[in-house]
């Protein structure tokens, strides 16, 4: 295994990982000669199922939308990007970082945020769907890739990282990956960089791909003081700039400063705190943060994307298409089992429940992993008479 001298002690170290909670893999394997753990893991994980069908699931826009929209996979790499970058500048493990921000969105439905509430509602009686425990459930349980077990046997450090938030219901059931939630601590300072390198991510590329589709425009973001500063500095720079070069000259200005600042704040934090350990980080208040006045920007920032774009009336209409298909295609699968492939007759769902919740899980875990085209198809396939 490679030597990790150059992380900080507060960072998660393949050899010295989760002692308290005692991690590692659920199922122990010998260490790589030449990849560290959570190397191995990153690996796995792009060399799942799950990880290829990010390329055909929406973000914002549909994927048959346009072909320069972010996509769940484009947008899982933007957020690898960013955290790497800060990950390296506080000395934390890069590798975790990318590893957890490769597999955040696993288990997200086809369709967006959407397809997840669809299936939720589906699913109220069986125990709900949430995309967060779904990525968990995909490297844990739906990957196919090994003799001895399912899923891909990632480190503890990387699952608990996936799973961002969880109800105590949910924690409860979860065991060990999920005690923080009942106890209250924090997960790595890994996992809690990668959740606002999600952020930095989604709020720059939805600006872009909001102004690319046309559905908000730059006059409108002039609302945003911290979109509004940065358009006048790029003026400065550049008087007349427009377009294309004007907006990216802006974006990139919008990343760096959040990083700088989850850097600087990070930082700060983790000097005073002092945490000698990962599991010194468990038991301090959250130390990866942006700092209050960068806090409020993004907020606003934020407010902006969710009033004019999220809920833009175009994205409402695809929104209410998408829920109907995500609906039928449960109701026709639970009335009619018959209907799922030959390979989900023999999936065992989930272990808990009756009959009836292991059949609705397995037809939840059917349906999020399709991606939003085979959704299409899938649904034209079971309700016309046209296409088998
Ligand atoms: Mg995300």
């Amino acid at each position: 295994m490679l030597p990790e001298d150059y992380l900080a002690p507060y960072a998660a170290h393949s050899s010295s990982a989760s002692t308290a909670v005692g991690g590692g893999r659920r199922y122990p394997e010998a260490a790589h000669s030449s990849r560290s753990q959570f190397q191995r893991d990153r690996d796995r994980i792009i060399h799942s199922s799950a990880f290829r069908r990010l390329e055909y699931k929406t973000q914002v826009f549909l994927n048959h939308e346009g072909d320069l929209f972010r996509t769940r996979l484009t947008h899982s790499l933007e957020v690898a990007q960013v955290g790497r970058s800060i990950a390296r500048n506080l000395r934390l493990n890069e590798d975790l970082v990318e590893a957890i921000a490769l597999a955040h969105d696993l288990g997200h439905t086809p369709f967006g945020h959407v397809g997840q509430d669809v299936l939720n509602e589906c699913m109220r009686d069986h125990g709900g769907f949430e995309h967060n425990l779904q990525s968990l459930r995909v490297v844990d349980e739906l990957e196919e890739h090994y003799g001895a077990y399912n899923g891909l046997n990632l480190m503890f450090e990387t699952r608990e990282g996936i799973l961002k938030h969880c109800s105590l219901p949910n924690a409860r059931l979860l065991g060990p990956v999920a005690i923080r939630f009942i106890e209250r601590t924090q997960p790595s300072l890994e996992a809690q960089l990668t959740n606002l390198a999600d952020e930095i991510a989604y709020n720059s590329h939805d600006i872009d791909d909001g102004l690319r589709s046309g559905l908000i425009t730059i006059d409108q973001l002039q609302q945003v003081d911290f979109f509004a500063r940065l358009y006048r500095d790029v003026q400065q720079a550049f008087p007349g700039l427009t377009g294309r070069r004007a907006i990216y000259e802006t974006l990139r200005r919008l990343i760096t400063a959040l990083a700088d600042d989850l850097i600087v704040t990070s930082g700060a934090l983790i000097a005073d705190a002092a945490p000698r350990s990962l599991d010194e980080v468990r038991l301090a208040p959250p130390l990866i943060r942006f700092s209050d006045p960068m806090r409020k920007e993004a907020t606003e920032l934020k407010r902006f994307l969710r009033e004019n774009l999220y809920r833009h009336y175009k994205v409402n209409r695809m929104r209410v298409k998408a829920s109907r298909i995500v609906r039928e295609l449960f109701d026709a699968f639970m009335a009619e089992p018959v209907l799922l492939p030959p390979d989900y007759h023999h999936k065992s769902g989930d272990g808990d429940g009756d009959g009836g919740s292991r059949q609705a899980r397995k037809i939840a875990d059917y349906i999020a992993g399709m991606t939003d085209r085979y959704a299409i198809r899938e649904h034209r396939r079971l309700f016309s008479l046209d296409e088998l």
